[in-house]
């Protein structure tokens, strides 16, 4: 895809590493492809970040037509710069499309567009270990008209954000409570689609566990209230009698690429992992026993997250002592040295881009 590059006139400079938080700042330039039904893809160019203007009666802005991706450029150690496993954006990018009738882009010009900009925002990925530069990509209907239908005009943008370290302050277990009322999505619906409305569905339950301490809720599925599902936006993992368990792609879960990379870690490490249903009545037996030995969310941006104790109504369990685990920290050391291009990559998931 041919990119027409307009560069901004005022660069602006990276903060100190230790303040950028997430999310907050944001590099130099933005990317844009834009679609119709006739013309298909066009119109790619990159140009000065800055606001975008939108019809009001756009697609995005009444039915939520939106669909976004997460993933990190990482800066080695000898500065170079480079992608994990970016062909999984986006091919689940183009899933996430198919669900929500947003059209679908070939995989080779998703790959190119991520390339091309990062290379342009170079100097916009941090150098400590833990930081990355945040890239972004989302993709929204755009008809101007009200007519609910599959839209005919959507536009693709990539925006980028250097984050700092997430654990900043440590690896430290969180505490996560149980959700009995909202649930996340439902089968057939679009859990495993990364869309802007599974989001703005699950932060009522988030603000809800806040007030009462914890950092996340627990999600249950939508159709019986008995199976985990995940952890805030995050999959979950847990360890039980030796066991690793995690909840299988029913259609409701994200399929995230952390999960998946954990569990070609593990199985490499010689760990049996099981994809299966589990019943938040077995994971309190398994509490209730003793034998459940570790819990943690995984996802791009904490990697893991180790689960330190668990609220169900007014009970509240403590998990590994409250302590990080075993398996946990070793999924964060050989995946962060990957990442961070410390650790030899065997599996093959790291794309160089310099
Ligand atoms: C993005 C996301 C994940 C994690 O996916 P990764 O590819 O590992 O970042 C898990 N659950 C939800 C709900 C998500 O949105």
């Amino acid at each position: 895809m041919e990119i027409k590059i307009t560069k901004t006139k005022t660069p602006g400079v990276m903060p100190a590493e230790d303040k950028l938080g997430f999310g907050k700042v944001f590099t130099d330039h933005m990317l844009l492809v834009d679609w119709n039904e006739k013309t298909g893809w066009h119109d790619a160019r990159i140009q000065p970040f800055g606001r975008i203007s939108l019809h009001p009666a756009s697609t995005v802005l009444h039915y939520g037509a939106e669909i976004f991706e997460g993933l990190k450029a990482y800066r080695r150690a000898d500065g170079g710069v480079q992608l994990f496993r970016p062909m999984e954006n986006v091919k689940r990018m183009n899933r996430s499309a198919e669900r929500m009738s947003l059209p679908e882009m070939p995989e080779e010009d998703m790959l190119q567009l991520l390339t091309e900009f990062v290379k342009l925002e170079e100097k916009w990925v941090p150098k400590s270990f833990g930081t990355s530069l945040y890239l972004r990509p989302f993709l929204f209907g755009n008809d101007e008209a009200l007519g609910v239908h599959a839209v005919k005009n959507a536009t693709f943008m990539l925006i980028a954000s250097p984050s700092g370290s997430y654990y900043a302050e440590g690896i430290n277990p969180v505490s996560i409570m149980i959700e009995n009322e909202d649930v996340r999505t439902v089968r057939g619906g679009t859990g495993y689609a990364k869309c802007g409305g599974n989001y703005a569905a699950s932060t009522r339950a988030g603000e809800r566990a806040a007030k009462k301490g914890y950092s996340q809720v627990l999600w249950l599925d939508g159709v019986e209230r008995k199976y985990i599902e995940e952890v805030g936006a995050m999959n979950v993992m847990f360890k039980i009698d030796g066991e690793i368990v995690t909840p299988m792609l029913t259609g409701s879960i994200l399929p995230g690429i952390t999960r998946k990379s954990c569990i070609e870690v593990l199985t490499s490490l010689g760990y049996k992992v099981n994809e299966r249903l589990l019943s938040l009545d077995e994971l309190v037996s398994a509490m209730e026993s003793g034998k459940l030995e570790e819990a943690w969310g995984c996802g791009t941006a904490a990697v893991v997250s180790p689960i330190g104790k668990l609220a169900i109504g007014d009970k509240e369990y403590v998990i590994g002592g409250g302590k990080i685990g075993e398996v946990t920290q070793s999924l964060y050391d050989i995946l962060t040295g990957i990442q961070w291009g410390k650790r030899e990559d065997t599996f093959g998931w790291v794309y160089k881009i310099s």
